[in-house]
């Protein structure tokens, strides 16, 4: 019978359990044994829904209270000094330590960082490696996890990230080479192969997605020389898994390399397969990742089934195991809940539960089950007549689309012609004050649109507050001197949802959550057809606020990369189709904008560099598109309209150029957590156009001094022009309080009147 199984499952439960059990713990609701009881009730849960599903075996160790990379990193005792008294004395207490920073009697520790999981928008907790880092291991979190699920009765095999893997993605503090710490490691590796071996484990999965990225020889090497450590000693079976993309010049990696089976991402790799059974060790399993992890829609039997088909002939049925492409923690659980989806929208659609039947059913027809080929038969015919169900192709924006022209992407005239008729247009003062958007969500704001959503607040009743709320945003920068107001983003919940939700060719889930970090979940919309705006969606508000002040009003939208960025997109066109539709889409809002009095537009793509992808050689092509979608949103306004954009990160150096060449006149990015480091890349690309590096983090409750702004605004004019620089925050507001939000502008207004003086303008 052909194997059936999966890289790793959501931990965080169809109804967010993990995620409400650990903010309970958090703020000293429940005790530890009723967060750790959630954890175990989930995991059976879990394993137990993936057998019922169809699976042959479970991943196990894939569960984590907050992340499977700190998971290992305490297992291997990789634990900063500042923790380890705490780690000693509470356990649990040092591990949320430093996932999340913990400040208590007198003790305050800083979180380790964080950042993206590969291409994914999972974050993981970056451990801290030394010189002479030492490790052990301490934990038997992969045992205990392994004897549970055998106990219940389950097939499991352990899963963790593989030694080179972990030590790529952690830093050394000291910057010394992470990889040299490789033979420090290894013996802890082997000595938890030898316990599971112990324990009875059959196979244990080591992730190695460092294969889908670039990879220098060295570690290459690095690969090699583990496994062939690790293959020595006692030990279950070994699959070395692969996912997020192809092997590409890392398949030589696998050749005669002592694993006994590899998974691999047979869905963005799938040109690779031939290649890759050539190349795979012999008598090895192949466990073939055919069914996408990262999305949500069903596979296509006329192209997975022959794949299979290939692999099986090759490698036989024992030594092929079926799989989705990567862990499903990218995905929701369980499409039965959404209920409310349009049936035939529904139908096309596959969660993490629905991907492991899909895959049981391609099992059962390659081991000859008619049943099981007359439902891809009917699984394929469902997807063909979707290809015509309403909302999926629309027409005019299809024939618009074919006939957009380069000049479509391109302003009437360049920036330095430009920009004199923005000031003549709008006299500003010499580093001119703005903010990103969004002004505090207050907890009646909050409340207003429950409400609102629910029923008991009507929409009059609904607008009134929304308006209310405006005009003191606009009253309050008035008097805070602000130069560039905003309206402040009351009426909008989320930057990608309240967009998506008034565009066509967008749908929503009610329950279809996925872990972002810790216990912070998103809920990506689905884009499943044509992109298409029906009528002005921000025209109202923005002119609105207008009509209260004298000064600019931004407008403020959500660029056409992060709308894209941020959902889940079809799979039956390409991504950057899809993309230039919310483009134009975007273009005729920024059209309807200027024609309603609004001259200074933002167009946010704080998603702008997150959606790269993993391999450099493929990275022209993709901010080719994306930097001429956001110039397709942009283009085509009157030289004295004011085009804004935003992005939240500072890892600027590498695509300063694709940044320059969005050409919007104004960019605020992130920059005051890195104390303006982020500049260095201006000292090697003169960037032309305006631009506010942020002055504070809004991430922090803390109220910054004019002084440490000013001191920022120094720095930021070695490698800036006064006349380029603008004074802004980080990011948007809406995650603060008022309390906080007002000191905070009041100090960067302050320190921009004072650069002014120096500079010797007088401020109005
Ligand atoms: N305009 C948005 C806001 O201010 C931008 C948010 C973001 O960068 N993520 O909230
Ligand atoms: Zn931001």
């Amino acid at each position: 019978m052909t194997h059936v199984t999966l890289a790793g499952f959501p931990r965080i439960g169809l109804k967010r359990e993990l995620k409400r059990a650990l903010e309970s713990f958090w703020a000293g609701a429940i005790a530890a044994n009723e967060l750790l009881d959630t954890a175990r009730l989930l995991r059976t849960r879990h394993w137990q829904l993936a057998r019922d599903a169809g699976a042959d075996s479970v991943p196990c160790n894939d569960f984590s209270l907050y992340d499977h990379v700190l998971d290992t990193a305490v297992l291997f005792d990789v634990i900063p000094d500042r923790y380890r008294e705490l780690h000693e004395t509470d356990r649990l207490a040092g591990y949320f330590a430093m996932a999340r920073g913990h400040k208590r009697n007198g003790i305050d520790l800083h979180a380790l960082e964080m950042t993206k999981w590969f291409d994914t928008n999972y974050h993981y907790l970056v451990p801290e490696l030394h010189s002479g880092q030492r490790f052990r291991l301490v934990g038997h979190k992969p045992l205990d996890e392994f004897r549970e699920a055998r106990a219940a009765g389950f097939d499991a095999r352990p899963v963790l990230p593989g030694p080179v893997t972990f030590l790529l993605l952690s830093k050394t503090t000291d910057g010394s080479d992470r990889l040299a710490l490789l033979d420090a490691l290894l013996p802890a590796y082997a000595e938890l192969l030898e316990t599971l071996a112990a324990a009875g484990a059959p196979w244990v999965q080591l992730d190695e997605p460092c294969l889908a990225t670039d990879l220098d020889d060295t570690a290459r090497h690095a690969l090699r020389h583990a496994y062939r450590v690790l293959a020595n000693g006692q030990r279950p079976k070994l699959l070395l898994a692969n996912y997020f993309g192809p092997l590409g010049a890392n398949l030589g990696v696998l050749k005669n390399l002592p694993v006994d089976g590899v998974h691999a991402d047979l869905v963005r790799g799938a040109n690779e397969l031939d290649a890759l059974l050539d190349t795979l060790p012999a008598n090895a399993t192949l466990s073939a990742g055919v069914v996408d992890g990262r999305n949500v829609w069903r596979s296509r039997p006329d192209q997975v089934l022959p794949r299979l088909q290939r692999a099986q002939s090759r490698l036989g049925t024992g030594h092929l195991w079926l799989a989705p492409s990567c862990s499903l923690l990218h995905v929701p659980i369980d499409l039965t809940l959404e209920t409310a989806l349009d049936r035939g929208l529904r139908a096309s659609l596959s969660f993490a539960r629905q991907k492991i039947e899909e895959l049981r059913v391609y099992a059962d027809a390659l081991d000859g089950s008619a049943e099981a080929e007359a439902a891809l038969e009917a699984q394929g015919a469902l997807l063909v007549r979707r290809a015509q169900a309403p909302g999926v192709v629309n027409e005019a924006v299809r024939r618009r689309l074919h006939e957009l022209t380069p000049q479509a992407a391109l302003r009437r005239s360049g920036y330095a012609t430009r920009v004199q008729a923005q000031r003549k247009a709008r006299p500003l003062p010499l580093l001119p004050t703005t903010t990103i958007g969004s002004f505090p969500q207050t907890p009646e704001l909050r409340k207003a649109r429950a409400d609102h959503r629910a029923g008991k607040l009507d929409d009059t009743a609904y607008d009134k507050v929304i308006a209310s709320e405006i005009e003191h945003c606009i009253r309050y920068q008035e008097q805070a001197g602000l130069d560039v107001l905003v309206h402040g983003e009351a009426e909008r919940n989320d930057m990608v949802e309240y967009f998506g939700e008034q565009l066509e060719g967008y749908a929503f889930t009610r329950h279809g959550w996925v872990q972002s970090y810790g216990s912070r979940c998103v809920k990506p919309p689905l884009i499943y057809g044509d992109v298409a705006r029906e009528k002005p969606i921000t025209v109202r508000w923005s002119t609105y606020a207008q009509s209260l002040t004298r000064k600019p009003v931004k407008g403020m939208l959500t660029g056409p990369v992060t709308m894209l960025q941020w959902s889940f997109v079809r799979d039956d066109i390409p991504r950057e189709t899809v993309c230039r539709q919310i483009a134009l889409a975007l273009r005729d809002e920024v059209h309807d904008l200027e024609a309603a009095g609004i001259h200074v537009i933002q167009i946010d793509e704080p998603a702008f560099r997150e959606g790269l992808p993993l391999r450099r050689a493929d990275w022209q092509t993709c901010l080719a598109w994306a930097v001429e979608c956001f110039r397709i949103s942009a283009g085509g306004v009157r030289d004295t309209t004011e085009i804004h954009s935003h992005m939240c990160y500072s890892e600027f150096n590498d695509i300063i150029e694709a940044v320059a060449a969005m050409d919007a006149d104004v960019i605020s990015i992130e920059c005051s957590r890195s104390r303006m480091e982020l500049l260095d890349a201006f000292v090697r690309f003169r960037y032309p156009n305006g631009i506010g590096p942020g002055v504070y983090d809004i991430h922090s409750p803390r109220v910054p001094a004019a002084a440490e702004i000013t001191e920022l605004l120094d720095k930021a004019m070695q490698v800036l022009q006064p006349e380029q620089l603008w004074v802004n925050p980080d990011c948007g507001l809406k995650t603060r309080g008022w309390k906080e939000v007002k000191p905070s502008l009041e100090a960067m207004v302050e320190a921009a009147r004072q650069m002014r003086a120096r500079h010797g303008v007088v401020s109005a």
